[in-house]
């Protein structure tokens, strides 16, 4: 079931990652697909809010890794959805890879998960700098690191920052994301310092739940990520 974190905006929980849904009158986007085999997810939080499948007509995909990426065909198909992503991400799209960034064993055994491939004929890229007519404007920031492809999504509005994997909330504790499975260790940390000095006031990332900074705690974490 979808929780709602902030007005128009709902955490969808797909086991191995997280989805998001910004819901409005004219239309749903959801940020980011999930494994493969989650549509059913998907379609059921639409349920829940009453929407058909066919008004969802974005999907926002951070990175092409296969648990954010791996549903987005199916749920492009059967909702007639564009699809958003960065040059690098719509490159690995259409042949369902993903951008390498894992030691070589895992990256062996990745290589052979394959998701369905998305057709670039529905792909429409965006970049960093570009606010997104959704929810009264989605800043899309260029969040280069754990791949290289990677982008995160700010809404200033209500303050939610969608982290992707670009920063992580598991057990509750906001860090960024391993460095055994981060490509560029440097370009890493200064996205994550990029995404603090928003000072978000939710931090919605593709794993953990979403999270609220307390007070005064983004400040120390930069500190810490600056000198980690
Ligand atoms: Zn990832």
């Amino acid at each position: 079931m979808a929780e709602q974190i902030a007005p128009g905006i709902f955490w969808l929980n797909g086991g191995a990652s997280n989805l998001y849904l910004c819901v409005e009158d004219h239309g749903v986007t959801l940020i980011d697909a999930g494994m493969p085999r989650r549509e059913k997810r998907v379609w059921a939080a639409l349920a829940q809010l009453r929407r058909a499948p066919t008004e969802l007509k974005h999907i926002i995909i951070t990175h092409a890794d296969l648990d954010h990426a791996g549903s987005t065909a199916v749920l492009q198909r059967h909702s007639g959805a564009t699809v958003y992503a960065s040059r690098e991400t719509a490159a690995y799209l259409p042949h369902g890879r993903s951008p390498r960034h894992l030691p070589t064993i895992a990256h062996f055994f990745a290589s052979l998960m394959k998701y369905t491939a998305v057709p670039t004929t529905v792909i429409q890229t965006i970049q960093d700098g570009q606010t997104l007519p959704i929810l009264g404007g989605l800043q899309v920031i260029a969040t280069p690191g754990h791949t290289p492809d990677h982008l995160s999504l700010y809404h200033p509005t209500t303050g939610v920052l969608f982290a992707g994997d670009a920063l992580n909330s598991r057990n509750n504790t906001l860090q960024m994301t391993p460095r055994a499975i981060t490509a560029d260790m440097q370009a890493a940390r200064q996205s994550a310092l990029r995404l603090l000095h928003l000072n978000p006031t939710l931090i919605a990332c593709g794993h953990g739940r979403p999270y609220k900074p307390a007070k005064e705690e983004l400040k120390t974490l930069a500190q810490a990520f600056q000198q980690g």
